[in-house]
């Protein structure tokens, strides 16, 4: 039986947090056995109400508990410094970014889609996280996780205008296959984030059903990837 999520290795190596997305959990015992594996307890987990817009929940307090399995709120991002809890997004093809502030040990977490990037979501996760933690988008790491790739996102020709409008010609191709990994990076630069201090998971969803769920291969039938953050107690 092969390990049921991949760890965001970048992150984890810090041993500040536990950072990962799931693989396709196809039934409850799947389920399960994800969270035995990543040593997750329901009131450990929380998440929002995703709705491709742009807004920021920020948890600042330990005041559990979490309405789990209830969303928290209406959001596309949340930032915390709260230790032991893990953030999550859930997406199939849209892009889980996993942020980590190595200075303020504060992280985020955003579910960008076309629209969440359009609207410059993942550059308001960071300003949310400098406003309320003091972090420097210079102590960043950041981690667009397991994705659509652009060379299975052809999208319809005015998006692809609307994002060269946007994001410049570098964005997307001429037969209209847009880079969302390019827009998100870019928006992070243009807040400061290093661009070294970037990096990109390699998988595709569309090409590999196999692990990972794919909205534009299997469409209604689609499940969700779970990603998520947790900063770990101090071990001392
Ligand atoms: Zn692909």
């Amino acid at each position: 039986m092969g390990s049921l999520y991949s760890n965001v290795l970048d992150l984890k190596e810090t041993g500040l947090v536990q950072a990962l997305t799931s693989h396709r959990l196809d039934s409850q015992s799947d389920r399960r056995r994800f969270y035995d594996q990543v040593r997750l307890g329901p009131e450990q987990l929380v998440f929002c109400q995703q709705v491709h817009g742009n807004k920021v929940e920020v948890i600042l307090q330990p005041s559990r508990p979490y309405p789990y399995p209830l969303p928290l709120a209406e959001a596309d991002a949340i930032i915390t410094n709260q230790v032991d809890l893990a953030i999550a997004v859930f997406t199939a093809d849209c892009i889980p970014v996993f942020i980590l502030d190595l200075c303020t040990c504060s992280i985020g977490i955003v579910h960008a889609g076309w629209r969440g990037t359009y609207k410059l979501i993942s550059a308001k996760a960071i300003q949310s996280m400098q406003k309320h933690f003091g972090t420097k988008p210079v102590n960043c790491l950041v981690y667009l996780g397991v994705s659509i790739q652009q060379s299975c996102y052809q999208v319809s020709q005015d998006l692809a205008d609307q994002f060269e409008r946007h994001f410049g010609p570098d964005v997307r191709t001429s037969d209209n296959k847009l880079n969302l990994h390019f827009a998100n990076i870019q928006q992070l630069v243009n807040v400061g984030v290093p661009f070294e201090s970037i990096s990109v998971s390699p998988f595709c969803t569309a090409c590999r059903t196999d692990l990972f769920y794919s909205f534009r291969v299997e469409r209604e039938s689609a499940g969700r990837l779970i990603s998520l953050i947790r900063l770990l107690p101090n071990s001392d």
